[in-house]
């Protein structure tokens, strides 16, 4: 990978997201909320693109695929038929000096934490004290407790009394959400397998130690997919259906401007690492500046869920073969993306620096589809009337087309490079020429070339350069 400035572009591009209305820390006036953080008017545009990027790829373009929209809180019983009340837990250590809590495996690394996870209390206790590794919170050495099991799942109650026996959860996925409903979906939609159901939407988690801006965070945005295929009779049955996947999975990173050569780093989970549900994932992990930590998952699923949710809830969760009349549960194979991780990522891998002249330009390469803005509008001599008049008509007529920008403040060579910054593929000057012959000056933002273009098919001319 050919990341320059790896150390420090993190920072960099923390301080250019809050300085340009990408990502706000949350609740700041009042002192924030560690790690929580709000998305502002570009951030949001971001997020929305992706969010709809993803649906038209997915559930728009393809006939065997459909969408859906499930609560946030469901009946708990979900969780135990799911596994998430018994297994969903991270491994949990306490500093005895100043009461921080940690994840064990992040502690003392994923690697070390894997030799000794199947171990007894005890002697993870005792590897642990003997790589004594240091607080990260006060420094202290050889002081943390033996390692437990905590719970992931946010809890709240429902209703006017707080009834501590009876808790519900706020979703740690939105894949349950579409199992629960697989039947209602079935005999709705009348579909027949293999297809699959896509679901954007907030999933939450309790993590123990959340941090690196905003990938790891207790409150986020999955867009998953369950895709039900024919119980297997062989291993090729469902592994077909898992490279097929893999593919659409490689076609979406490298479509979000992601190098998937250069970047990804592809993570046959090792079996004993495996969730409960799962026979094989593979994690797609990315090379963030701050190392190189999953992106996305892609895991077969079985019929674990769908079996699961009959044995628990005692309804018929099986699909009925009507050419064969068989009855089966379905097994799935199941894509899954985060929102934010996504996000970071493509901020990631769109800032570049770029010697121009004597000056350094901060740029967000971005695909252009990504882009928050996709064109400004910048009269060139913004204290002449004319100019100004048109420029405002031209961004006027583009607004309902296009999510653009209009700025008349400071020196044009600035006004590009605040644009540089935040990724708008085009920029528009507007000048004597345009109230002369309708012309205006369109400056692509990577190469920096520009290019005359009239006014009545700049529209069709932006178009076709934005995919
Ligand atoms: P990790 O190992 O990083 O904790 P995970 O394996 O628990 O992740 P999954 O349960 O597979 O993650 O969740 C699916 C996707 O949701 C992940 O690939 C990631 O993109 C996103 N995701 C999971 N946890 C978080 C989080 N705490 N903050 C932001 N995104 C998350």
């Amino acid at each position: 990978m050919k990341r320059d400035n790896k150390d420090n572009s993190m920072d960099k591009i923390i301080s250019l997201c809050k300085r340009r209305g990408f990502i706000f820390p949350s609740s700041e006036i009042y002192g924030g909320l560690s790690n929580s953080w709000d998305f502002g008017p570009l951030g949001t545009e971001m997020k929305n693109n992706i969010k709809n990027r993803w649906w038209k790829k997915f559930v728009h373009d393809r006939s065997d695929i459909i969408g859906m929209d499930s609560s946030i809180i469901i009946n708990p019983k979900v969780w135990q038929a799911s596994g998430h009340t018994d297994g969903f837990s991270d491994p949990l250590v306490e500093c005895r000096k100043c009461h921080t809590r940690f994840r064990a495996d992040h502690l003392i690394g994923e690697e070390a934490w894997q030799k000794i996870e199947d171990k007894s209390p005890q002697e993870k206790k005792e590897e642990i004290k003997r790589i004594s590794p240091q607080c990260p919170s006060c420094q202290e050495k050889d002081s943390f407790t033996e390692p437990k099991k905590f719970n992931l799942m946010l809890k709240t109650f429902l209703g006017p009394v707080e009834d501590k026996t009876d808790p519900v959860f706020l979703r740690p996925e939105t894949a349950q959400g579409i199992f629960i409903n697989f039947k209602n979906i079935l005999d709705s939609s009348r579909r027949s397998i293999p297809f699959g159901i896509a679901q954007i939407g907030k999933a939450f988690r309790n993590e123990i130690t959340p941090g690196n801006y905003i990938f790891r965070t207790r409150e986020f945005e999955q867009m998953e997919i369950e895709y039900f295929i024919p119980q297997p009779e062989k291993d090729e049955d469902w592994q077909r259906y898992f490279q097929e996947w893999k593919r659409e999975m490689i076609n979406w990173i490298e479509d979000l401007g992601i190098s998937y050569s250069d970047e990804i780093k592809e993570l046959d989970v090792p079996s004993k690492d495996l969730a409960h549900y799962s026979k094989k994932t593979i994690d797609f992990e990315y090379e963030f500046p701050f190392g190189t930590k999953e992106l996305y998952g892609l895991a077969y699923r079985t019929d674990f869920d769908l079996k699961n949710h009959e044995e628990k809830s005692k309804e018929n969760m099986k699909y009925r073969d009507s050419k064969t009349e068989k009855e089966y549960w379905p097994h799935v194979i199941e894509p899954t993306f985060g929102v934010e991780r996504s996000l970071l990522a493509a901020l990631v891998s769109a800032y570049k620096e770029e010697k121009v002249k004597d000056e350094t330009r901060i740029v967000m390469k971005f695909p252009s589809w990504l882009a928050p803005i996709k064109v400004a509008f910048l009269p060139l001599v913004k204290n002449k009337k004319e100019i100004k008049e048109k420029s405002i008509e031209i961004y006027n007529s583009f607004k309902e087309k296009l999510p653009a920008d209009y700025d008349d403040s400071g020196a044009i060579g600035r006004r590009y490079r605040r644009q540089d910054e935040i990724g708008t593929p085009f920029c528009v000057t507007i000048d004597f020429e345009t109230i002369d012959n309708n012309k205006v000056t369109v400056r692509e933002r990577d190469t920096m070339k520009q290019e005359s273009v009239d006014v009545d098919i700049l529209h069709e001319y932006l178009k076709e350069r934005i995919n």
